[in-house]
């Protein structure tokens, strides 16, 4: 009780001066955190003048967080946590995002195991079309019985519904990204119709998502043997290609020789480039950004973006060179090239609220290299043949920002990068935060990176029930001092 009370008189002479002086006397910061979490960062002096020009509200949220930064650079995590518990409210709770996998019929609802059972007994008929249709109903009432767009896959297979399967086994493995059995049936389904690229991708994606899982190194053996099979078979494409443009150069008079022929090689060239290593054909598409747009060239905020971004790329188990570019843009927006190579718009920087926010953005985009998802995208939409016989790489530069991701190829890059956040040390949260402002943001007008970045409110409740789920710290390093520090160079 004299504790309290001498705490309280402590508080209330400090509160007084701090008042009268702006200043918060050092007996109080000895006192006060030895009994209660009451305690004043040091930076805050420093970030004095950029804090006076905020609104009171905002300015308290700030100091709390800033307080709760310095408290975890010191080594004090519990400290921290109690800062940033006040400024952190729990997430709303919201409907399910994850499922729940189910593998017994026993455990399904009647309907659902009424549609189980009657799957079943079509296949003893040979009924393989009324198999079908209860299995797909089953898949739609109980997205979580893991057995159903397995076996519905496989009959889809049977009837030369490759599309249908791929799609249904696409579908499945968005909703249960750590289940083997649903991910080992897309790999396998995706090399039986020749799409090496892209099971190469779901084995990768597996393993980069299970690290622990005792088949990761199984699925990553996959991944690289589909890939050996995908460049082979491109590069054949390719210098058919080159031979059939030579050909049809000569034949129809169109070109000189030597011009188709030219053409047709740069074309080979850069596929060969493409499959011979994403790194350095990230390299040159980000030589060609580099001329047509305006970098910050300020060393402390690109140093900052790069410590940052290397902090959380470094994670991601693929031996990229990184890099990251700040561009001179106000538009909030991000993106990246394959190889790792990742460009941050300064409005985004302006936008994030912090260290955790960016840092979040930065693996969401490293993710989506370390993915292949732009590569993916390329091969898939085919953009080599719409630029006929001649890629120039500009164009394919630009070419490669239109492309959308896939529901699933934005999931996987929410999940790896939030995982890389969370062990890198910062908030966990930091992702999910920002694209919750980003949603807030969307009544008003929406940011430019939510049309390469759909679905974002289902994002936010997923990410939170991910992070709960894996207990990741929500109170780790949020890092609002040196982030308001970079932003005021800035702005
Ligand atoms: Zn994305």
């Amino acid at each position: 009780m004299k504790q309290i009370q001498r705490f309280f008189l402590v508080s209330l002479t400090a509160l007084l001066l701090t008042v009268f002086t702006g200043t918060w006397p050092t007996i109080f910061k000895a006192v006060a955190r030895s009994s209660n979490p009451v305690y004043v960062a040091q930076s805050l002096n420093d970030l004095a003048p950029i804090l006076q020009q905020l609104p009171t509200s905002v300015r308290d949220r700030l100091t709390t967080f800033i307080s709760g930064d310095e408290l975890y650079r010191q080594g004090d995590a519990e400290g921290a946590a109690a800062f940033y518990r006040q400024v952190k409210p729990d997430f709303e709770v919201s409907d399910t995002q994850i499922l729940e996998p189910i593998y017994e019929a026993e455990a399904l609802s009647p309907e659902s195991l009424a549609d189980w059972q009657q799957a079943q007994l079509a296949l003893d008929d040979d009924d393989e079309a009324g198999a079908i249709e209860a299995l797909q109903s089953l898949v739609d009432r109980e997205p979580a019985f893991i057995p159903a767009p397995v076996q519905l896959a496989e009959l889809l297979m049977e009837e030369d519904e490759e599309d249908e399967a791929i799609a249904v086994l696409e579908e499945a493995a968005t909703l249960h990204p750590y289940s083997t059995e649903i991910i080992m049936a897309q790999v396998e389904t995706l090399a039986d119709e020749k799409e090496y690229l892209e099971a190469s991708i779901a084995a990768r994606e597996f393993a980069l998502l299970n690290l622990d899982h005792p088949q990761a190194p199984e699925f990553q053996a996959l991944a690289d043997e589909y890939f050996e099979k995908f460049s082979k078979r491109r590069r054949r494409r390719s210098i058919f290609g080159a031979i059939g443009n030579l050909a049809a150069g000569i034949l129809t008079g169109d070109r000189v020789p030597w011009e188709s022929w030219n053409s047709a090689v740069e074309t080979a060239e850069l596929v060969e480039l493409m499959l011979a290593s994403e790194s350095e054909f990230g390299a040159s598409l980000a030589a060609e950004y580099r001329e047509q747009l305006p970098l910050v060239e300020d060393p402390d905020v690109v140093d900052y973006v790069t410590q940052l971004g290397l902090e959380v790329a470094q994670l991601m188990g693929r031996d990229f060179d990184y890099e990251f570019y700040v561009v001179q843009d106000s538009v909030m927006n991000a993106f990246a090239l394959p190889g790792g190579k990742i460009f941050v718009n300064s409005g985004l920087i302006l936008g994030a609220n912090s260290q955790a926010e960016l840092a979040g953005v930065l693996a969401h985009e490293a993710a989506h290299s370390v993915l292949s998802h732009g590569i993916q995208s390329f091969f898939r939409d085919d953009m080599l043949s719409q630029f006929a016989d001649e890629v120039p790489l500009g164009e394919f530069a630009t070419g490669l920002l239109s492309l959308q991701y896939s529901r699933n190829q934005e999931r996987q890059a929410d999940i790896l990068g939030t995982r890389v956040l969370a062990t890198a040390g910062y908030a966990a949260d930091g992702l999910r935060n920002f694209m919750a402002t980003l949603v807030a943001m969307t009544e008003s007008a929406p940011p430019e990176y939510l049309s390469s970045h759909p679905n974002s409110e289902s994002r936010v409740a997923y990410l939170e029930e991910m992070i709960q789920r894996n207990g990741y710290n929500r109170y780790a390093l949020e890092g609002v001092d040196k982030h308001l520090a970079i932003q005021a160079k800035l702005s």
